[in-house]
């Protein structure tokens, strides 16, 4: 189990890292079939720069990916952290923010044009069918030309997305059980999840974009790993908790994101 305060440190970190892979949850009973996060994209918001990439993630159990948020690059990172993309088996995504869900359409079809002959399962806010359509959509075309001409298979029923409606149970396999949690991400209301993954190594809560939320706290509660984003304008060294934020802080949009002074005082406290 990894400390609380390491913990914490872990979910200030997630903010600022360029690519950040964690060590290694303890390896389980087996000794050979770790679990690992993997930080693909750390920047916010969707404008692309050299560097950072955008939102996206991968939780890896038992070399099993499960891609959590695709932000654009996310094809790219998993690549560069040999993760192939026909071994894909579930998705993700916490929000319809462009910056998490731009590149979903195109990871998958990358996934696709490599050898993907399995079904993947795409979780997200309604709003994601809808957009998965649509991807399809734009890209019947090329997608009805190859399946014949390279005797692929439909990726249109590979795929299948999975709307959230409510917190909740979300999936689960021998391995690995997952629940949301709505939480406020303003003006993102309603569509937006946090996820609680429960691993045979321990348990990872990835809240990504939220609002400071105190009923979060009880949704990760018993985690051995929380990540969060803050906007990276915010001192990572907060004042004294209980005394007033920093009015640097106070000047941050903080409606719609966390920031590392109220999240530490409330995982501290
Ligand atoms: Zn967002």
């Amino acid at each position: 189990m990894i400390a609380r305060r390491t913990l914490l440190k872990w979910s200030l970190l997630g903010a600022t890292a360029s690519q950040f892979a964690l060590p290694a949850l303890p390896a389980n009973a087996a000794g050979d079939k770790r679990t690992r996060w993997i930080f693909l994209g750390t920047k916010g918001g969707p404008r692309v720069t050299a560097g950072r990439s955008n939102p996206a993630n991968v939780l890896l159990v038992d070399n099993e990916p499960y891609v959590v948020d695709c932000g654009p690059g996310v094809s790219k990172r998993l690549a560069e952290a040999k993760i192939p993309l026909p071994s894909i088996r579930y998705v993700f995504v916490t929000h319809l923010h462009s910056d998490h869900v731009i590149e979903y359409g195109n990871m998958i079809y990358g996934a696709w044009s490599a050898g993907l002959d399995h079904e993947v399962d795409a979780f997200g806010p309604v709003g994601l069918d809808a957009l998965t359509r649509s991807f399809w959509e734009q890209n019947r075309a090329d997608i009805e030309i190859r399946i014949p001409d390279e005797s692929k298979p439909d990726p249109r029923k590979l795929l299948v997305v999975k709307e959230i409606e409510a917190s909740g149970p979300v999936m689960s396999n021998p391995r690995v059980k997952v629940s949301a949690f709505r939480t406020p991400h303003p003006p993102i209301l309603e569509k937006n999840y946090a996820y609680r993954f429960e691993t045979p190594n321990g348990v990872i809560v990835y809240a990504c974009d939220t609002a400071y939320n105190p009923e979060l706290a009880k949704f990760a509660a018993g985690a051995d790993l929380l990540i969060i984003s803050c906007p990276a304008t915010i001192p990572r060294s907060p004042t004294k908790c209980g005394s007033r934020a920093p009015a640097s802080i106070m000047q941050v949009p903080s409606s719609s994101h966390a920031t590392s002074w109220n999240l530490s005082c409330s995982l501290s406290s």
